[in-house]
């Protein structure tokens, strides 16, 4: 392998980039990786040297879960002494789930993880594949004085680089199709790339590089509405074996005052379940004790999200579960920064 141009591993694991419509629904589906390399000539004039692998069957995005996390992990894990940095090519629906995952997942990491897609596919005239692809792949690419420019996970659509786990997907028609409300670009592609240094996480490169793979997916995400009834809450909470539950509360993560709604809670909190609260707003913070609309839920223990995504909260709390952190410390832990997620 080449020395001096940077090495980059690129992970296709299914998604719009690289499908093909099918010939007799005419629904777009997962192709090979092949078809997708051919249709990119112009990878080869980049500066780097490109390795690729695939999974073996790529996916719809819509069918990804936390094994797929872990396969994606495996395969950074076994490659990252061998490349400088790491694509990953992933259907855009779920694409800030898993780019949250593996920023958790992925502790002390020093070198750049990108994931990408695209909203038509490569084939079409007029795809946005191209260029989010060229643009990742050169964003992996940037090295200053021989180390990695951008040292955690990321996802680039669209010209911006963001940081992953700040990301939603936010609208299914347009090519910007991601954004990031709470926290800066980390990038962003115009007539030069302009990476915004000051932004980026700065890992301490002399702690080791570790992989956790034990994602506990017992949780509940529970969306409040005008008209949620106790039955439902009282269903979902006494699922067997829930661990964790994540509210989108409103605006500033408030809730109805109704005593039966904060009964429940407070058992199930008595009974071990952690109880997160994220707002439904796509932009601002959760701040309990704001209005009296929260009180009741910072006074029973409710861990607060503050201005974390929902992507991220449901990420978060399957690898903090997985990690067996004891009950006296897991609201602590939960509201303090682990990979930049949260202000
Ligand atoms: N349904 C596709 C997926 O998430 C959409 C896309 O790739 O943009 O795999």
């Amino acid at each position: 392998m080449n020395k001096i141009k940077p090495n980059i591993l690129l992970i296709y694991t299914g998604g719009t980039i690289g499908m093909i419509k099918d010939f007799e629904s005419g629904a777009l589906k997962a192709f090979d990786f092949k078809n997708l390399l051919d249709k990119i000539p112009e990878l080869q004039l980049l500066d780097c040297n490109i390795d690729t692998i695939s999974f073996e069957s790529p996916i719809d995005s819509s069918d990804m879960n936390p094994e797929y996390w872990v396969q994606i992990a495996n395969i950074i894990e076994e490659n990252y002494n061998s490349f400088d940095g790491f694509v990953v090519l992933h259907g855009s629906d779920t694409m800030s789930y898993s780019a949250s995952a593996l920023s958790f997942m992925l502790e002390n990491l020093v070198k750049p993880v990108v994931f990408t897609g695209s909203q038509l596919p490569i084939g079409d005239l007029r795809t946005d594949a191209k260029e989010n692809l060229i643009t990742s792949i050169q964003v992996a690419s940037l090295l200053d004085r021989g180390k990695p420019v951008v040292q955690e996970v990321c996802l680039y659509f669209e010209y911006k680089l963001y940081r992953a786990n700040r990301t939603s997907k936010i609208n299914a028609e347009h090519f910007e199709a991601f954004a990031s409300p709470n926290y800066h670009d980390l990038a962003v592609s115009g007539v030069h790339l302009k990476v915004n240094t000051d932004y980026l996480l700065k890992p301490n490169s002399r702690k080791p590089f570790k992989v956790h793979k034990n994602l506990d997916n017992n949780i509940a995400l529970i969306k409040l509405f005008p008209g949620l009834s106790e039955q439902v809450l009282q269903n979902i909470l006494n699922t067997p074996n829930l661990k964790a539950v994540i509210l989108e509360t409103y605006g500033s993560g408030n809730c109805t005052t109704q005593p039966w709604f904060t009964k429940l809670l407070e058992t199930a909190i008595n009974e071990g379940i952690h109880i997160v609260n994220v707002t439904q707003c796509a932009g601002g913070s959760v701040m309990m004790g704001h209005y009296e609309a929260s009180n009741h839920l910072k006074d029973i223990g409710v861990i607060s999200g503050k201005d974390i995504t929902t992507e991220a909260a449901v990420c978060k709390l399957m690898y903090m579960l997985g990690q067996n952190i004891s009950k006296k410390v897991f609201k602590t832990i939960y509201e303090t920064p682990l990979r930049g997620e949260i202000s």
